[in-house]
Parts: structure tokens; C-alpha cells; sequence
């Protein structure tokens, strides 16, 4: 059966096997990303509403779990802003009722955790990883490129609110852009802010792929134990499962990937039309590649293009 809102499962260093749900089309998002890997937000707004139809979701879901895979989370990320589709507390609901075994994970920039809707909608997940990258408004526009009427301050209280009511684990990520939220200044408001949200844990990344500013870099691995540190309790990602090691990590995609790259080189999106996979499952091996210096990244006037790493 071909799915249209459903990818994977994907090898998720944190997650393990997790099937990926994406409940808004490509690209809709209150935010933009300085360093989105999945590209520009062609659709930046704060409305809410059934960009895809929580019937049609809960339907291919339906037909999916029947079969009673072999999964550690469902995990609703993708294209863009999940809580943006007004039908995610629906869905959430039927997987809680039908399938009461597995678990629910939400990949989310937080940003609309100021309604109270959402959050009442998102309390049976188990598992909810916001993003917190900046503290300050300057940053946060800097870093995040709001919608219009999204605040930094105002996005801190809605994960205040959420924190009293919601029982289930919290796991902010914090992600690091050397120049903008690696400072002083900027860690201490964070610092500051994470003690007010009280989450259960802390995670910090750094770029690992093209984002969509060519000239957003990496923050070195010094630097993030620096900032680990500083911010106490905070883990690396990096220091997670390597994503080969992980149960659903799909030999057979990662050749094709590879082998279709050495024909010639790619972008993302050559390898979702060659090999019918999902945006976010086709970006994890990326990574992966990446990782493992089986690739590099070139980077064209016509876009990014992925090729085979010549041997020094
Ligand atoms: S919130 Fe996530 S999906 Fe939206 S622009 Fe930022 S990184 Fe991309």
C-alpha cells in the first residue's frame, strides 16, 4: 500500500524504530529556520486548521497497525509544524484507544503551546520534543524567522503552561548556531528559561546536514560540551545510537541511495522520485552518509546537490 502521510519506519538515533507521521504538507511551518533541513517554509503562518484530514490519516493508521509492527514511537513530525493540523488531538486519540501499546512521540517548534487547545490536544503523547533555541527576541527572529505575531517571550510561557499540566516526558532541544545562540548573554536567558520550564531533559545539536542558509555552520563538539555544561543536564545528540545499529535501519534504501548517487550527483529531491521515500526518511540516511563520510555536499546555484566523497 502506497501511504501518504505516513514515512519509515525511520532509524531515529533518539526514538529507535519510529514510524514518522506528517500531518501538514510540504513546506508549512510558524517558523523559518535559518538552518531547516528541510528547506525554506513556503507557507509560514499560525493557522490552524486540517491541512490533511485527520479521517484520511487515521485511515492509512488504521490499515498500517492492523499488522502489528515492531515499533518504539509514532511519531508525528515531517513537512513542517505538526500542531498546526487541528486534527493531531483526534489522531492521537485513535492510536491511544486502538493501539494502546505504542507510544506516541511529538517532534514540535513549540510555538503554539500559547493556546491552550493545543496543548490540551498533545497531553496523551508520551513523549513531546519542542525546540528552544533562543531566549531573546533578537535571536529567536534571528534564528527562527517568526510568523508576524509569534513572540519569543510569549512562546517560553506556553511551555510554562504546558509543563503544569502535562504528564508525560519533556525534552526540550536546543539547537546550536555558532554567532547567534552560542554567547554568553544568550546561553544565560536560556539557561534561565529552561529553569522556569522545568523539562525532564535537555538535548543540544548543531547542524549535521545543508540547512537553508548556506551560511549557517556547525558548532564544534568542544563548543557543544561547553554548552552542555554550562546549561547542566544537557545531553549531546550525537551521543545516541548510531543509526545502523537501530532494528528499522533499511539496508536495501541506503544502497539504492548510495548507488544512485554514484551514477550522478543529487538532491533530496531526485532521491524521493527514484526511490518513492518520504522527505524526512530520505533525510535521515543523508545524514547517516554524511556521518560516515560516504558523501559530501555541493552546493549549486541550482541547489544542493549530494555526491560521492572523493578518497584523499
Ligand atoms: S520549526 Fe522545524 S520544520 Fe519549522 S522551519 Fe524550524 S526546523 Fe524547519
Amino acid at each position: 500500500m502506497k501511504y501518504s502521510y505516513l514515512f519509515g519506519p525511520v532509524p531515529s538515533r533518539r526514538l529507535g524504530i519510529s514510524l514518522g507521521v506528517d500531518l501538514v504538507p510540504f513546506k508549512t511551518c510558524t517558523l523559518d529556520c535559518i538552518y531547516c533541513e528541510c528547506g525554506e517554509t513556503t507557507l509560514l503562518s499560525n493557522e490552524r486548521k486540517e491541512y490533511v484530514p485527520a479521517t484520511a490519516v487515521i485511515k492509512e493508521l488504521e490499515g498500517y497497525l492492523q499488522g502489528l509492527p515492531d515499533l518504539d514511537y509514532i511519531t508525528f513530525s515531517g513537512s513542517g509544524e505538526p500542531t498546526l493540523n487541528s486534527g493531531i488531538g483526534d489522531i492521537a486519540d485513535y492510536i491511544k484507544t486502538a493501539y494502546p501499546q505504542y507510544k506516541l512521540c511529538l517532534l514540535t517548534n513549540g510555538t503554539l503551546f500559547t493556546e491552550k487547545e493545543v496543548r490540551e490536544s498533545v497531553k496523551q503523547i508520551d513523549m513531546i520534543i519542542p525546540s528552544l533555541d533562543a531566549a531573546s527576541e533578537a535571536c529567536f527572529k534571528a534564528i527562527n524567522r517568526p510568523y508576524k505575531n509569534i513572540h519569543c517571550g510569549e512562546v517560553i510561557s506556553g511551555l510554562i503552561e504546558l509543563r503544569k499540566d502535562y504528564r508525560g516526558t519533556m525534552m526540550i532541544e536546543i539547537f546550536i548556531v555558532p554567532g547567534l545562540n552560542d554567547n554568553e548573554d544568550e546561553l544565560r536567558l536560556i539557561k534561565n528559561a529552561l529553569a522556569d520550564v522545568n523539562p525532564d531533559r535537555v538535548q543540544i545539536g548543531t547542524l549535521d546536514r545543508p540547512g537553508t542558509e548556506t551560511w549557517v555552520e556547525a558548532a564544534d563538539d568542544v563548543k557543544l560540551q561547553e554548552i552542555a555544561n554550562y546549561l547542566g543536564q544537557a545531553e549531546l545528540i550525537g551521543e545516541f545510537m548510531e543509526r545502523d545499529k537501530i532494528a528499522s535501519f533499511n539496508s536495501s534504501l541506503f544502497e539504492q541511495i548510495v548507488e544512485t548517487i554514484s551514477r550522478r550527483p543529487c538532491t533530496v529531491k531526485d532521491l524521493i522520485q527514484v526511490t518513492g521515500r518520504h522527505q524526512a526518511e530520505i533525510e535521515k540516511y543523508i545524514q547517516n552518509l554524511l556521518s560516515k563520510n560516504i558523501i559530501e555536499v555541493d552546493r549549486l546555484a541550482r541547489g544542493t546537490f549530494f555526491k560521492i566523497k572523493k578518497k584523499s
